[in-house]
């Protein structure tokens, strides 16, 4: 019998459901006792383990055509994928930029996915969460609340969405309908040599070209230099060319400085220019008391992208995009096809809809796991949470810094800290700048492959360092004494 017969003698059809309800919760309910034991015991596991050789050979097999079933795949999931995460969970975990997570939000994002909201366009309530998730998003920064936001997948998209409107309102013509052919003159970014790599994305995928993002050197603190800024824009004006944006950076990626927003937005009023915040580290940050006067001039903004997978924690990926302008904004992603209508009753009521804010027509219900994560932690415990990585960094700068062989390589902006191991007492003649860099990337793949952390590095005027991102609300001061006290026990070994 056909599967259409089936269905015409009212036999149930086969769908994707489970067969048996009773098995598929009580696979849950393992699920989530696995999930939480996991979080539970994390800190009693290497932060990283390297995968086995033979694991690669697990993710050859051939493309299923048959069901298998569902215990069976999870079986799978707990042998050759769960035992080898990154590793951003642990509480010695400082590598690159990155969150934690929360179980609360792992929770949300299975619940997120059971609705299965598409949050594109309609009328349903994922709208009314997202849109207070992003209404919160502007109080913490200080944006007016007619200013216009989405949350996207991370800060790279929304730089992407802050310098698509900072372009289409600046060029001085229909950027939309004519295409970049239409300008007379070279539009043109400011942003100081410290600035995250999407925002070269940004600036190639916007037709701009990578010349047109003018790289201004830093000062000691590496935040950008206003002088050597106001001297390029003067230059590059004289030259025909035109000036449509700065980008200022609230936390940079190697070192978590802060540019001088204040003056970075006087300038930007004085000299036309849209004046976009890249805040993917140091936004959020506006909920430690302490930087709330450095952070102060992000409010003048005309655009903002900031991270919530990162220092709030929320489960990968959740960043949102500010636009304090929401017509402008609008205008540069609104489109309405026929099969996209907005009426005003039933499932396609409702004026705004996300789509008509960014790039992506389907998105997921992100919000919720902000929503549910904001509520159950409040923003006072979010600006503990920093204010206590922000004292870590100074007590890891301090036991550096107290250390002979250790040497700390930039001043200590938001919870990052730059230092390496440099022996002073070392009977052999001095290392050379390779040496160093060899001897710290050794100490580097050890403390990683080992389990003990899980440092990034970075080059800071072409020296190589360790490079330690504190944003993990479960680091304890203990572990900051490990870290030190193995690489000086790498060190000495790798020297003698
Ligand atoms: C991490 C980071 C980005 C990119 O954000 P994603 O969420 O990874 O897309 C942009 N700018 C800065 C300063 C960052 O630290």
């Amino acid at each position: 019998m056909t599967d259409l017969e089936n269905g015409q003698r009212g036999v149930k059809q086969e769908s994707l459901d489970p067969e048996n309800w009773g098995e598929m919760r009580a696979l849950g309910h393992r699920m989530v006792d696995d999930a939480i034991n996991y979080l539970e015991t994390v800190a009693e596991r290497p932060v990283w383990q390297p995968m086995p050789d033979q694991l690669g050979k697990e993710f050859e097999s051939a493309m299923p055509t048959e069901p298998m079933p569902a215990d069976e795949v999870y079986d799978e999931f707990l042998k050759n994928i769960f035992p080898y995460p990154m590793g951003n969970t642990h509480p010695r975990f400082w590598a690159w930029y990155m969150g934690n997570g929360t179980i609360l939000g792992a929770l949300a994002d299975f619940l997120s996915a059971t609705m299965n909201s598409n949050l594109g366009a309609g009328n349903h309530v994922a709208n009314l969460v997202e849109t207070q998730v992003v209404n919160w998003m502007k109080e913490i920064v200080g944006f007016p609340a007619e200013a216009s936001g989405l949350l996207v997948g991370g800060a790279s998209m929304a730089n992407l969405v802050g310098l698509t409107v900072a372009r289409n309102t600046q060029a001085g013509f229909d950027v939309r309908a004519q295409g970049l052919q239409a300008g007379q003159s070279k539009l043109l970014v400011y942003a100081s040599t410290e600035i995250h790599a999407c925002n070269q994305k940004a600036v190639e995928l916007l037709g701009l070209g990578t010349d047109s993002l003018r790289r201004i050197p830093v000062n000691d603190n590496y935040q950008i230099d206003m002088t050597a800024l106001a001297s390029a824009l003067e230059k590059d004006r004289k030259a025909g060319l035109q000036p449509i944006c700065v980008i200022a950076t609230a936390g940079t990626v190697n070192t978590g400085a802060i540019d001088p927003l204040n003056d970075i937005a006087d300038f930007c009023q004085r000299e036309g220019l849209w004046f976009h915040v890249d805040g993917a580290i140091g936004a959020v940050a506006t909920l430690v008391d302490g930087l709330k006067d450095q952070l102060a001039g992000m409010s003048r903004a005309d655009s903002i992208a900031l991270d919530l997978h990162k220092w709030m924690h929320v489960p990968f990926e959740a960043g949102c995009a500010l636009v304090r302008d929401r017509q402008g904004h609008r205008d540069s992603f609104s489109v309405t096809p026929a099969y996209l209508t907005q009426e005003v009753r039933g499932l396609s009521a409702g004026r705004e809809w996300f789509s008509d804010y960014g790039v992506e027509l389907s998105r997921s219900f992100r919000a919720l796991k902000v929503w549910m994560s904001l509520k159950e932690h409040g923003t006072a415990r979010y600006g503990r949470m920093m204010t206590r990585n922000i004292e870590q960094a100074k007590y890891l700068a301090e036991l550096v810094s107290v250390e002979p062989n250790l040497q700390l390589m930039a001043p200590v902006g938001l919870d990052i800290v730059c230092f390496r191991y440099q022996p002073l007492d070392s009977t052999k003649p001095g290392l050379d700048e390779s040496d160093l860099e060899s001897l710290n990337k050794e100490i580097l793949f050890r403390l990683q492959e080992e389990g003990t952390a899980a440092p990034s590095y970075t080059t800071l005027k072409g020296k190589y360092c360790l490079r330690v991102a504190i944003a993990n609300h479960r680091s304890q001061q203990a572990d900051f004494d490990l870290l030190i006290s193995e690489i000086k026990r790498l060190g000495k070994s790798l020297t003698v």
